[in-house]
């Protein structure tokens, strides 16, 4: 699995709006001809003609993957404005209004639920009082079944969107948990490693990192077998999680582990460093009714703007190489 697809969100909206700005951008092109050519209304066919541009401009982005992730409210908004304007231009048994059911799709697909929600609860005003206003200019006033027929079509619609994308962002989150977390002891894994490095190197943000590795992990594993020693991994882990918190302990492989501190001093970076391994060092971890003494080593380094994950790595674990050969049971900075 690569660390882009954790983020599938936003990798459905892109698709979304490629589809759409290819799909109901050349519908909007035909649509304007039709206006031209059939009923002569060259205000809407400009605004079609328009929509069909920016629709073609989103296309090639898209196409290209260089896409602004503003481009779902403007093309939502544009299409809003499309479908209002429309209903509002043309005389209602045009059916133009007909149109405004898509929305809710395009609104929760796009903007996701919270948006989504807002945005279909703001167009069926908008729509509800546009068509009113239109059936009034008409003169037609036996429009009450039409407008009941409407609005239950219209809320059915969006009550599946609404039930499809918090279904889908459950799933996402329940997948991405799945993919991120080590299954023995609940830390994060290294996809999860590499997916925050990868956001704290976007932010340009300053942090440290901590690599943490159990002394004579091998030796535990003879003496108490394999499940003392997973015992230990997670006993290790509940300590780091009590004093960093549970979004920055890693685990990167065996008994080696890693903690991301971001915004803390050089100083505090070391004292909850120091107050690990002494953590660890005096509590000996109870199994099977016996006591397993265990001590960790601790190589800690400043991440820089002008260095790379790797290099930030191989440093900190060129400290933990020097805290084992000074003896184990060290911090190294
Ligand atoms: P040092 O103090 O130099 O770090 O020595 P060490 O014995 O801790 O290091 P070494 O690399 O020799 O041994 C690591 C051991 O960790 C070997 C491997 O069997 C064990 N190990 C790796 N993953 C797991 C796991 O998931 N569970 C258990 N129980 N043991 C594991
Ligand atoms: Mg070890
Ligand atoms: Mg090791």
């Amino acid at each position: 699995m690569e660390v882009s697809e954790l983020s599938s969100s936003s990798e459905l909206r892109i698709k979304v709006l490629k589809g759409m700005s290819l799909g109901v951008g050349g519908l909007a092109a035909l649509v304007a001809m039709g206006n031209v050519v059939v009923s002569q209304s060259y205000i809407y066919a400009s605004f079609l003609v328009l929509y069909a541009f920016y629709s073609w401009y989103v296309y090639r982005q898209t196409a290209k993957n260089t896409v602004f992730s503003g481009h779902k409210y403007i093309m939502s908004a544009s299409l809003t404005a499309l479908v209002v304007v429309g209903t509002f231009l043309k005389p209602t048994d045009y059916g133009v209004f007909i149109w405004t059911l898509f929305f809710p799709i395009i609104y929760y697909l796009l903007l996701g639920y919270k948006a989504g929600l807002a945005a279909t609860l703001a167009l069926f005003i908008i729509q509800i009082a546009n068509v009113a206003f239109q059936f009034y200019v008409e003169q037609y006033f036996d429009m009450l079944t039409m407008m009941l027929n409407f609005a239950f079509c219209y809320f059915s619609i969006a009550i599946v969107a609404h039930a499809y994308e918090i279904n889908r962002v459950l799933a996402e989150n329940k997948l991405s948990k799945l993919a991120t977390c080590d299954p023995l002891t609940g830390a994060n894994n290294r996809l999860a490693l590499k997916h925050r490095y990868q956001v704290l190197q976007n932010q340009q943000a300053a942090f440290h990192l901590l690599v943490l590795d159990i002394d004579h992990f091998k030796a535990v594993n003879d003496e108490y077998g394999h499940d003392g020693g997973d015992v230990v991994l997670q006993s290790v882990v509940n300590t780091m999680v009590e004093v960093a918190g549970s979004d920055n302990v890693f685990r990167q492989g065996g008994e080696e582990f890693c903690l991301l501190l971001e915004g803390v001093s050089h100083h505090d970076a070391l004292a909850m460093a120091e107050r690990i391994r002494k953590r660890i060092a005096k509590t000996p971890i109870v199994y099977q009714q016996r006591a397993i003494p265990v001590t960790v080593s601790i190589g800690v380094t400043q991440s820089e703007a002008s260095k790379c994950a790797q290099e930030i790595n191989r440093q900190a674990d060129a400290n933990l190489y020097a805290a084992k050969a000074g003896g184990r049971n060290k911090v190294v900075a």
